[in-house]
């Protein structure tokens, strides 16, 4: 038994709301204090039963979060409110009805939305992808949403202490997957490290505290240092009448960490260990005129490295971020790099988002690109009908890439992340301009449309109503908005080619005298040996196959049925498919070992049905990729007998080996809430089946889903079945090919 000192916890809650009214006090108008009481009364009651895993009271975590967002975001009442109320609705009894009726429409958004996106969170699954769109989605409706889960994922990791390991590394690498990436695209730079820190702490402990015990040895020669190089600069500033800051601060554990791990160096030899950050305390009018004035100071001193001057004042980064860095050489030979930047963009710098909107109000002339930024992931999100895993992969990599800003003949800044092309520009500028775009003018010289822009370049798209993209379009172009708007339109080109072959195969069966079914257009297929019916039509209709060829396929057709009669008649089952076999290549001939002869035999396994260990299988020699194995029950293998048979080699497995075979199988059912996640749930604890993709469809109350996993057998997949058919609303498992 726990003993608990409720009277010692009282009192322990009591201050920590104490110390949230106090952080917000200054920027509380009238009422506000009331509304906070209301709000934490509301929480307290609610949780009161309940206890976080370190035992301590639920309470304490709302009342964390609410802090973080005040003290480290710089948010205000609303959000207090709603960081307060955050997880009762989720736990509790409470409805969002309820929330609306005492603290308004508000706050029941940004609660409804941080409900939302606190969903399960699978890993490969198409839930993730999905959760992680509503998460962006919800930007377009508030971004406090996204602050404020941030806050409450900051809070989750800094307790995450007595959470049991497994749960550890899941929330550990979900945070660095998702939420560190999210912080410092919103400019949150002070909690992206702490997250990032932190994760290093719970995956890679050792590691973790060996960087710290180093930063830690290294302090006293490191304070040394940062004394001797700014004492110069120091007596200049104080000479020249400025007020300010200097600090001298070792960077995060994790960027050393990745530093090292990039490079591939010890801790001694990485060299920008810290940075020296000086910061002014200037009016808003001089702060550009004051950061460059004291760049020239450092530079009198000591010599700057050219090419790592950094100006983020004239053009801020699109996550508000301003800042003038540089890197010199101190007096011992060791490069320095200072950050030169005023108490505004300081703050801005460290809180993101909050503190940016904040002065933006104030000064109102401030640069607006966060708010371009969030703009453009609306449209984005409100367009593309993707599905949700490229969408999420695209847009992760678009979050840690470094932008390079080029201008429009008027002059226009554009911000596109680095390695954007030509192509990339004309998107930005319009969809239309980009799909008709046939190459550019960069700095007054004609590119092509690969051509890779650099920073300050000046680019006039030039287009032509011939033009249409392409394929190749898709390995030339970064932006996610572009790829998504490149797709759309093949997709659109794709059913428009497929609709034309449909209506040309249709007509020439006609003249041939021939039914247009779905069992001729079949046979078509495997006449061509294309993998879909539309794959076919797409063909015919783009022109890529001759439809007079389809002639040939009536002589062939006739001559096929005559062969395959007398063979289907032999071929009835799997152990005459056999027999078959040995009446083609002899009896004595040698069997293909599947898994021994892996290394000297060239063979792959054919994707018409996919064949796994403990399927009766043979062999078939093709022209260009060596031997293929099929499945006896191949809907192919009645074909290729009949018309190759002298091609056909026996086959069967032999390994032990634990080799993972791709496996398809087809769920029908009743759909009802957490279907998916129990069957993901079912796949996931069979052990040693990873699951490749998963693609649900819904309709009418119907769930039909089909997932493609490893497996190592054919009795490994049929247990994975049975354990299916137990779950609750699923009436089908089935292989499919
Ligand atoms: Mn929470």
């Amino acid at each position: 038994m726990i003993q608990v000192d409720t009277e010692e916890e009282r009192k322990q809650i009591l201050k920590r709301y104490r110390r949230l009214l106090r952080q917000a006090k200054p920027f509380l108008k009238p009422g506000d204090a009331k509304e906070i009481k209301k709000a934490f009364n509301v929480s307290l009651e609610a949780h009161k039963d309940m206890r976080r895993k370190s035992g301590e009271p639920y309470i304490y975590h709302p009342l964390e979060v609410a802090l973080i967002c005040v003290e480290e975001i710089g948010l205000g009442t609303t959000s207090i409110v709603s960081a307060l109320l955050h997880d009762v609705v989720e736990d509790t009894d409470w409805e969002l009805e309820d929330i609306e009726r005492d603290f308004g429409h508000k706050v029941m958004t940004i609660i409804d939305g941080l409900t939302k996106i606190s969903g399960v969170f699978d890993y490969g699954s198409s839930q993730q992808a999905e959760n992680f769109r509503k998460m962006l989605l919800t930007l377009s409706d508030d971004v406090r949403v996204i602050l404020i889960k941030l806050a409450d994922r900051l809070n989750n990791m800094r307790t995450l202490q007595s959470m049991p390991r497994h749960k550890q590394l899941k929330i550990a690498s979900e945070t660095m997957y998702l939420y560190a990436p999210l912080a410092h695209r919103l400019g949150l730079y002070a909690i992206k490290s702490e997250l990032e820190d932190l994760y290093l702490k719970y995956t890679d402990a050792d590691t973790y505290q060996d960087i710290v015990n180093k930063i830690q040895q290294s302090r006293s020669l490191r304070n040394r240092f940062i004394r001797k190089f700014i004492q110069p600069i120091d007596e200049e500033l104080d000479r020249q009448g400025f007020d300010y800051t200097i600090k001298g601060r070792p960077k995060s554990v994790y960027s050393i960490y990745s530093k090292m791990k990039k490079q591939g160096i010890p801790f001694d030899e990485v060299y920008d260990l810290f940075a020296v950050r000086i910061i002014l305390n200037s009016d808003f009018e001089n702060e550009k005129a004051d950061c460059w004035q004291v760049y020239s100071i450092v530079t009198d001193f000591y010599q700057p490295n050219p090419d790592r001057l950094r100006d983020w004042i004239s053009t801020p980064r699109s996550n508000g971020y301003e800042s003038l860095h540089t890197t010199v050489m101190s007096n011992s030979g060791q490069w320095v790099e200072v950050q030169i930047r005023t108490k505004r963009m300081d703050e801005i710098a460290e809180r993101g988002y909050a503190a940016h909107w904040k002065y933006k109000e104030k000064e109102s002339k401030s640069p607006s690109g966060l708010d371009d930024w969030i703009t453009q992931v609306r449209g984005l999100l409100e367009s593309n009908e993707a599905n949700a895993i490229e969408f999420m992969d695209d847009f992760r990599g678009n979050l840690f890439r470094e932008e390079v800003f080029v201008f429009t003949p008027k002059g226009d800044l554009k911000v596109l992340p680095h390695g954007a092309t030509a192509l990339d520009f004309a998107f930005e500028i319009h969809t239309e301009v980009g799909a008709s775009c046939i190459g550019a003018k960069v700095n007054q010289k004609l590119v092509p449309i690969s051509h890779v822009l650099k920073n300050g370049d000046q680019v006039e798209i030039l287009t032509s109503g011939k033009q249409k993209p392409n394929e190749d379009w898709l390995n030339i172009v970064v932006t996610s908005r572009a790829k998504a708007k490149i797709k759309d339109a093949l997709r659109e080109e794709k059913k428009s080619s497929i609709l034309d072959g449909k209506e040309i195969v249709r007509r020439k069966l006609k003249q041939m005298k021939m039914t247009f079914n779905s069992e001729t257009v079949e046979k078509l297929r495997a006449f061509y040996e294309l993998k879909t019916a539309n794959e076919f039509y797409y063909r015919v209709g783009r022109g890529i196959i001759d439809p007079t060829t389809i002639r040939s396929f009536k002589d062939f057709l006739e001559k096929q049925k005559k062969k395959q009669k007398s063979i289907q008649e032999r071929v009835k089952d799997e152990s005459t498919f056999t027999k078959e076999i040995k009446s083609v290549k002899g009896p004595d001939h040698d069997q293909l070992l599947i898994g021994e002869d892996m290394d000297v035999v060239d063979y792959i396994l054919a994707k018409c049905c996919n064949p796994i260990p403990g399927d009766d299988v043979f062999g078939f020699v093709t022209v260009n990729e060596g031997i293929k194995i099929h499945r006896t029950s191949c809907p192919n293998a009645v074909e290729l007998l009949s018309n190759h048979g002298n091609r056909v080699i026996k086959a069967r497995w032999t390994s032990q080996k634990e080799i993972a075979f791709l496996a398809g199988l087809r769920i029908v059912g009743t759909d009802r809430v957490g279907l998916i996640n129990d069957v993901t749930k079912v796949i996931s604890n069979e052990l040693k089946v990873n699951m490749r993709s998963i693609t649900v469809d819904s309709d009418a109350g119907v769930f039909e889903g089909t997932i493609k996993l490893y497996v190592n057998s054919t009795s490994h997949l049929d247990k994975l079945i049975q354990d299916l058919e137990k779950v609750e609303g699923i009436f089908q498992v089935t292989r499919f090919d």
